[in-house]
């Protein structure tokens, strides 16, 4: 069973929560996309874990984890991931994760020109969480990135980051007036923080292509939203990723393989991190409200979220080109405090009403279209099976269900492992 789990909107749906769930029944979790841009926040009996760059698996003994050629994976980031997480008592051994010898590696440099870039774009910044993502992936195209399978060579390194350093002082010296890089400031961190992962390195297509073979359960973990696509987010103010499903198999390193099952987590109301459009958006004190009730403020920075009601036009989209079998709503107790739930039913473009997502300048400009149905005004919490849900929130369910053409399967009330409903 190959199973990806993605999601639905602008990220943060609590994909981490609900991957955390399912993974129980599948042997191998793996990350196909992205970096530590992003963060799951996973709680559970063993405590409260933020991932940026490790599987939601992790925190099951049993499940092998990968890190799949389609990452670019900041190192010290993951030495200090693993490290938090030892110190929680979680193991991690080669037996438990394992680092694809094809994913690029986010070097200390790629930070930097984030920051270069984002800080000369000033009032036009793109939002980057300054991780060093899209600069680490524009090195893959331009076939400058160190390949993680390059650390099984330490002896051919210090040549080849004496090269990229000289390419990259061009930008970052010259080009952005910034003190230059050092090649043995490089290799200090490449020993340091690279080094110790040598065991954990592998070429996870043959293992993987074996697991598939032995009839193994695999699930992929998608880290942001399908509104993050590269391609079919809102461009420009997307990730340098693809986070849509089709990409799974690509990006953990089994592209010959179909998925067989694709959840989409999608949120009973809306939240985007950074620039860019944002149609359902709501402000004041009905946007505060719902930002306190959510908790939303980002996993991976701390930053405040914006927040809306649910966008059935985002949200019938991203449902479409995630190509979902099934959806799983997350956070529907947090809007047990409203009288009325904010639903923006349909976007105004250029004075027209449209059910469909626009791009670019038709994006920039559509207007929310706003429509209140009745909140449910109870703690849903304790809520374990369909009948114990009140009316509302049942006609809620069953509103969204209809709106985006798929059904849901599952409902979650409570970030703990067992606050969830399975509806069929
Ligand atoms: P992700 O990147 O998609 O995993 O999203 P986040 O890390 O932002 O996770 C969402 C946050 O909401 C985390 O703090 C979760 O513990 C929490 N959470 C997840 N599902 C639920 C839920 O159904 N109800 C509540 N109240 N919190 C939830």
């Amino acid at each position: 069973m190959l199973t990806s789990v993605v999601g639905i909107n602008w990220g943060d749906e609590g994909k981490g929560r609900m991957v955390d769930l399912l993974s129980q029944n599948y042997d191998i979790v793996v990350r196909y996309q992205g970096g530590n841009n992003a963060g799951h926040t996973v709680v559970n009996d063993r405590g409260r874990f933020i991932l940026n760059l490790l599987p939601s698996g992790i925190l099951r003994d049993e499940t092998v984890n990968v890190l799949g050629p389609g990452m670019v994976i900041d190192m010290e980031h993951l030495y200090n991931e693993v490290q938090r997480l030892r110190d929680a008592g979680i193991e991690i051994t080669p037996k438990h994760l394992k680092i694809s010898d094809r994913a690029s590696i986010c070097m200390p440099y790629h930070k930097l020109l984030d920051c270069l870039e984002e800080d000369r774009l000033g009032d036009k910044k793109f939002g980057s969480t300054r991780r060093g993502i899209s600069p680490a992936y524009s090195d893959r195209y331009m076939k400058k990135a160190l390949r993680v399978g390059e650390l099984l060579h330490r002896e051919l390194l210090d040549e080849r980051v004496a090269d990229i350093v000289e390419w990259k002082n061009l930008l970052v010296e010259k080009g952005y007036g910034h003190e230059a890089i050092k090649t043995e400031d490089m290799l200090e961190w490449i020993d340091k923080y690279c080094m110790p992962f040598k065991d954990y390195i592998c070429d996870t297509t043959l293992y993987l292509d074996k697991a598939v073979k032995e009839g193994k359960n695999i699930m992929f973990e998608a880290q942001l939203g399908a509104l993050r696509d590269i391609d079919y987010g809102i461009f420009p103010y997307t990730s340098a990723s693809y986070t849509i499903a089709s990409y799974a198999p690509i990006g953990a390193g089994i592209p010959e393989q179909r998925l067989d099952e694709i959840v989409g987590i999608i949120k009973a109301y809306s939240s985007c991190v950074g620039e860019g459009p944002f149609t359902c958006e709501l402000f004041g004190a009905e946007g505060d409200a719902l930002r306190e009730a959510g908790g939303e403020y980002g996993a991976a920075t701390g930053r405040p979220r914006r927040v809306g009601g649910f966008d059935v036009v985002a949200s019938r989209y991203g449902v479409m080109v995630q190509g979902c079998t099934c959806l799983a709503l997350t956070k529907l107790d947090v809007l047990s405090y409203l009288d009325e739930i904010p639903v923006c039913v349909a976007y105004e473009v250029e004075g027209k009403r449209v059910d469909y997502f626009p791009k670019g300048i038709e994006l920039t400009e559509a207007k929310p279209i706003y429509e209140y149905v009745p909140g449910f005004k109870c703690d849903i919490s304790a809520c374990r099976k369909p009948e114990d849900l009140p009316t509302a929130a049942m006609d809620y369910i069953k509103n969204i269900e209809k709106a985006v053409g798929c059904p849901i399967k599952y409902v979650s009330v409570g970030p703990d492992r067992d606050q969830y409903i399975e509806m069929f």
